[in-house]
């Protein structure tokens, strides 16, 4: 659609909405695609708007055949493109053995609320739970008391139910414990396990050389007694361990013989009286299986687990899950680490687990991202095993496009400076809440002479500067402050000597406004109307995409979303 005139640009679109949905197109579809492809068109939003009344007419007076002739003729990409497969972009590879369906599980630790890494496995999971049908399992896995954070039982739930993820049961692993228990018994029957007894450094040069320590040429009777005994008490921490028989001569020492179970005797776990837990590896497998889960999609961080994992499916002759590992994911920019957050938190550094400078999804609900925007940009990352650094641009361009159509626009003046205007008489400005969509009407500004500029636009560059929506104003650097005077409302002489067009506030009516970024906070002044729009996400012209967070007496506190 590159350099056509407006007018012509309108009727293809117009044509080809009619062509693609029949009838008589909408108004606001069509100038909405024009304006899409066009942004610089924005500022027009008046003369596009009527011409868009002319090119529908236009089309409406047409044929059906007509109108498939004429787009042929003068957009022949835009027709093609109606049949073109919109493949979906962001299909997923194929997963073996899912035709029939598939059970997958999301098993975030319950150790503070959800942050954009665990949005990864949250979305990947789910997305293919919906693409082949099945069950979708949220599993809390709380047996490392050190690392459960009572609050995060919820935290992690509601922030589940945020990411829109299709969880049809819950199971939290510290209520499992008996089956754990009794898995481990069984395993040792079987002649999987042993109780190891070794001194910690003792086992670890043993291993180093690959060397079996006493304990794993015991019994399986004395096994299962020392087992005994581990769960009545007569074991201490640190005193003993339950471990997976493997290969000793595994070239990877960390898979020789490694721990499936041990003694903590504190703290004391939030949800369970217990001193025996099981470790990730054993408590995985066996809720795997138990579970039913036929595939698993897990960061590459994992590789060394599953292989660990391995072993165990094997004692017990168990089928091993389809695994597929996707590639490490930097994140910058944000506070990830839950210990990092807790402690800025209690010490203050952070308002909550929703502040602005960390990576939770808390955070980023709390600024405006929206959770199809979170999903659509970790489906766009994939599960492809090579490294990458997330990027926010992405995510801010995903969340753009959903909150782009919807947000009002506003004037936000940030560090406001007062300019009082020669020669304006009383004027009311008609700005649009929507540049695409003139249906939902304007907001109005009455000024009458004196009003607030941002102060980063005033300065001795600038000779003319245009009020947007209002008037022209020169400005004369004859004194300081300088002055500024009324020139005119024609908004071509504005474009003519390269005027900057500004936001801007009438000074006896607007309130206060603070912005929080993630630099800092930013002063200013809003539109009143921006009261009415609490809890949503606006625009703030020329500035960004902000969420309006509180309204007060005292005025708005927005958290910026994105550019
Ligand atoms: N709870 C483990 C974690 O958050 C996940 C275990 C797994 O995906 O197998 O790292």
């Amino acid at each position: 659609m590159a350099g056509q005139e407006p007018k012509e640009l309108l009727l293809c679109c117009a044509l080809q909405n009619a062509v693609k949905h029949g009838g008589v197109p909408q108004a606001g579809a069509v100038i909405g695609m024009v304006m899409g492809a066009h942004p610089e068109l924005r500022s027009r939003a008046k003369e596009i708007s009527a011409l868009a009344q002319e090119a529908i007419a236009d089309v409406a007076a047409l044929s059906v055949d007509e109108r498939v002739a004429k787009l042929q003729v003068i957009a022949p990409d835009m027709y093609a493109s109606l049949f073109e497969k919109h493949e979906h972009k962001r299909a997923l590879p194929d997963l073996e053995g899912a035709e029939n369906g598939v059970v997958m599980r999301f098993a975030p630790n319950p150790s503070g609320p959800l942050h954009i890494g665990h949005a990864r496995a949250a979305v990947l999971n789910d997305a293919y739970v919906k693409q082949y049908g099945g069950r979708y399992i949220l599993r809390i896995e709380d047996t490392d008391p050190k690392r459960v954070d009572p609050e995060a039982y919820e935290t992690v739930r509601e922030d589940s139910a945020w990411l829109g993820l299709g969880i049809t049961e819950t199971v939290t692993q510290s209520d499992r414990l008996p089956l754990y228990y009794d898995l481990c018994r069984q395993l040792i029957e079987r002649g999987g396990a042993y109780v190891c007894t070794c001194d910690n450094d003792r086992f670890r040069e043993l291993k180093m050389a690959k060397t079996a320590c006493p304990c794993r040429g015991q019994a399986v009777e004395k096994n299962l007694e020392l087992w005994e005994k581990m769960l009545d008490h007569t074991f201490r921490e640190g005193e003993v361990s339950v471990r997976v028989r493997t290969d000793l001569n595994h070239p990877d020492p960390a898979m020789r013989d490694f721990p499936a179970f041990r003694i903590l005797d504190s703290p004391p776990h939030p949800q369970v009286q217990a001193h025996v837990y099981p470790l990730m590896n054993f408590s995985v497998v066996a809720d795997d299986h138990l579970l039913g889960v036929t595939h698993v999609i897990r960061g590459k961080d994992h590789i060394a687990n599953t292989r660990r994992q391995r072993f165990i499916y094997d004692h017990f002759g168990w089928n091993v899950p389809v695994y597929r590992h996707y590639g490490r994911m930097g994140i910058e920019g944000v506070v990830l680490s839950t210990s990092q957050m807790r402690l800025g938190i209690r010490e203050g550094t952070y308002t909550g687990w929703d502040d602005i400078r960390l990576g939770t999804l808390r955070a980023l609900a709390r600024r405006g991202i929206s959770p199809d925007a979170v999903r659509n940009a970790v489906l766009a990352i994939g599960i492809g095993e090579t490294d990458i650094s997330f990027s926010w641009d992405n995510l801010y361009a995903e969340n753009r496009k959903i909150v782009d159509p919807v947000a009002n626009r506003y004037f936000f003046v940030p560090d406001p400076v007062t300019a009082q205007i020669e020669g304006a008489r009383p004027h009311t400005a008609h700005a649009l809440l929507h540049p695409n969509d003139a249906s939902r009407g304007n907001r109005t500004l009455e000024c009458t002479g004196t009003v607030l500029v941002p102060k980063s636009e005033i300065n001795r560059d600038v000779s003319m500067l245009r009020l947007k929506d209002l008037f022209n104003v020169t400005i004369a650097w004859d004194g300081t402050p300088p002055s500024f005077t009324y020139t005119g409302d024609s908004l071509a002489d504005a474009r003519a000597a390269k005027a900057p067009i500004i936001q801007w506030l009438p000074a006896q009516d607007c309130v206060p406004c603070t912005l929080l970024t993630q630099e800092g906070e930013i002063y200013g002044a809003c539109e009143p109307a921006v009261k009415q729009e609490l809890g949503k996400v606006v625009q703030f012209e020329r500035v960004g995409f902000a969420k309006i967070d509180a309204v007060s007496d005292d005025g708005v506190m927005a958290y910026f979303t994105h550019r």
